[in-house]
Formats: C-alpha cells, structure tokens, sequence
C-alpha cells in the first residue's frame, strides 16, 4: 500500500515536472486540468516541487483585485545535462539546463577512433566544460550523439560504418564519465531539437554527410527491431541508381547527402549560385528537391505524420518549401495541402548535434532531480 501511494506520488510529480518543462508557464488549474488531477493532489505536489527548488513562481497572472497569484513554471538553474557530439573531425559539447536552454557551448577538433587515448581526450573536454560552468553539483546525466546504430540495452555500438567499428562496448564512454549516460545515434539526436509541445509526433529527416532520420511519437524515439528505424538514407529511391557507401545501388543517402550539392565547394557557396540564377545549379537543386519530395511522401504514406527537414541542408531549405510542397504533391494525392513538410528554421543553423544529444539527456535523466 504505501509504496503505490509512494509511486503514485512521484509519478504525479514527474509528470507536473515534465508537463512544466514542454510548455513553460502554467496556472496550478491549468496544471491541474492538463493531468487530470484534483486541486489538492495539484498543490501538494507542486508546493513540494518549490519546497526542492525544482518548480518556481514565474509570471503574475492578470487578475481583477487581490492578490495576485502567479504561474509556475521549472527552475531551470536547478539541473543541467550536457551533450557531446562525435563527428569525423571533431567533437562538440552543449550544456542545456532544464529548460532545454543552452547555458554553454565548446568543440575541439578531434578525429575520433576506438583508442583509449582518445576516450580520455573527450573526457577531459567534459569536464573542462563543466568545471568552467560549475555545473558539476548538478549535472543531471550526459547525452552522447554518435554515428552508428547503437543498442542501449546491451550496451554497445552494434555498428559504425564511418569510423569502422563493430560490436563496441559503452565501457569506453562510462570509463571516463562518472555520470549516467545514454549514447544515441546522430540523427536520433538531431531530431530531439524539434521536439516541442505542440510537436510530439513526427518524422525527422537529417540531411547530413550520412542522411538519416527518426521518428518520435508521444516524445519518445522509435526503435525497432535492430535499433534502425529511421535508417530511411538507405531507402532505394532509384532502382539500380548511384552506388551508396553502404555498397547498394539508388539509396536515398546517394541523391541527398550534401555531397550531391557541393562536389568541392560549400553549401553557402551552392546556395549564393543558385541566387544568382547559375543554370546548372538550378538543375541540380531541381533534382535534388524532387528526390526529397518521393522520399518524403513516401515517409508520409508510411507514417501519416508531421516531417521535419533537418541537417546540413534541412538549414538552407527554408526559402525553397514551396518549390517541395509543389513536387510533393504530385507525390500525395491524399492531402489537399502538404502542409505537413517543414524545414527546420535558418535560426537553428547553430542547433548541433551536441545540442540534441543533450536535449536528449533532458528527456531521459531530467526527472531524476525529483528526490
Ligand atoms: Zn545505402
């Protein structure tokens, strides 16, 4: 008996901490209706929340006379997670606090491989970042973004193909961390940046070097079966078309990596081109954005969900969603309007891998801070 009423009571707590952390400031009524809960099982446990510094009061709300009750809203001061981001040519880290907003930020350029010396070089960056920030007392766990499928249940990276790696164990990483940690794939994590409240179902697309992407329901990852899913890079878009790194023929990651666009300059360079009218470029966008309209309709057949266009190139795409909307729908003659594709904003350029990752580690390990 007491401890289901224990459980219960600390459910009802996390879920008032996370329902706090995805939309800001509420009311304790509007707290109160959001979860279902009776008005004394919402002041209890909110007035425990504050009583551990965890919950605050933010913004007054408008009120005709009296005094002047106000919102409540998290602390976000009273916890943080890091992320660290593994790429070929270096390793990035964000610290986000409990509001998911980034209250620190550093890379050294560092070429990963599976050696001891290295492990320690990343851990040595994680705790410079800390120490500087001095977040170490409240360092909630850390989140690890790395290329590769990886299995958290046992523990290891089942497979890299960028770095060569095979069947490694997360050893490596709790050696040098003395914290709780969770290693996720890149593109996984990328999609953590779009998570918000009005958005918690959704198809991520990572344009990166590897294209790759993930889907999120009710804010949590998809994993399948071999802990794939949103490997859509390898779907064939083009039977017998471009050989893949991934040694098939026709995968969506060969007509969509950035590489497609850049040969040897870079996307700011691409995109100045086609600014200017540059002819050829026009082509090679033209198609590049045909071929991300059938993979996207695709995804949408598939899932019926909201698609979000990330990564390197997921930046730049902004200016050009009308142009897709337009070749996706003669892709999808379900929808009236594909009003389901978006980009990710110009003004998330900066949002890293290193910031996913740690976005992450928020949903995982931020409700551990209820005592
Ligand atoms: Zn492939």
């Amino acid at each position: 008996m007491h401890e289901n009423a224990g459980n219960m009571k600390e459910n009802n707590q996390e879920r008032i901490f996370n329902l706090l952390r995805r939309q800001g400031s509420l009311t304790k009524q509007e707290i109160g209706t959001s979860l279902g809960l009776s008005m004394p099982t919402t002041l209890a446990n909110v007035n425990e929340l504050m009583e551990q510094g965890i919950l605050e009061e933010g913004e007054a709300i408008e009120s005709t006379g009296g005094r002047r009750a106000r919102k409540i809203q998290v602390n976000g001061k009273s916890g943080f997670c890091v992320g660290i981001d593994i790429t070929t040519s270096q390793v990035g880290f964000a610290v986000t606090n409990l509001m998911g907003e980034v209250a620190a930020k550093k890379s050294m350029p560092l070429k990963f491989q599976d050696e001891p010396k290295v492990y320690e070089q990343i851990g040595g960056g994680l705790e410079q970042v800390i120490k500087r920030g001095r977040f170490k007392n409240k360092l909630l766990g850390v989140g690890i973004s790395f290329p590769g499928i990886i299995d958290m249940q046992a523990e290891r990276i089942v497979q890299s193909h960028i770095f060569g790696l095979e069947y490694v164990s997360l050893d490596r990483f709790h050696k040098i961390i003395p914290y709780p940690i969770i290693v996720e794939n890149d593109a996984n994590c990328l999609s953590f940046v779009e998570l918000k409240a009005e958005r918690s179902d959704y198809v991520y697309i990572s344009l990166n070097r590897t294209v790759g992407g993930a889907i999120i329901q009710k804010g949590q990852l998809m994993t399948g079966d071999g802990f794939r899913t949103g490997e859509i890079g390898h779907m064939v878009l083009v039977p017998g078309g471009r050989i893949c790194y991934c040694g098939k023929k026709g995968c969506a990651d060969a007509y969509l990596s950035p590489n497609v666009l850049t040969e040897e300059a870079s996307l700011d360079v691409f995109f100045a081109r086609l600014q200017e009218g540059e002819e050829e470029t026009a082509k090679v966008w033209d198609r590049y954005l045909e071929h991300l309209a059938i993979l996207a309709t695709n995804l949408r057949m598939a899932l019926d969900m909201e698609i979000v266009i990330g990564g390197e190139v997921g930046a730049y795409l902004e200016p050009y969603m009308n142009v897709l909307r337009k070749k996706a729908s003669e892709y999808d003659k379900f929808a009236r309007d594909i009003d389901y594709l978006h980009s990710i904003s110009a003004s998330r350029r900066e949002h890293t891998g290193a910031l996913g990752a740690s976005l992450l580690a928020l949903e995982v390990f931020g409700s551990s801070i209820i005592k």
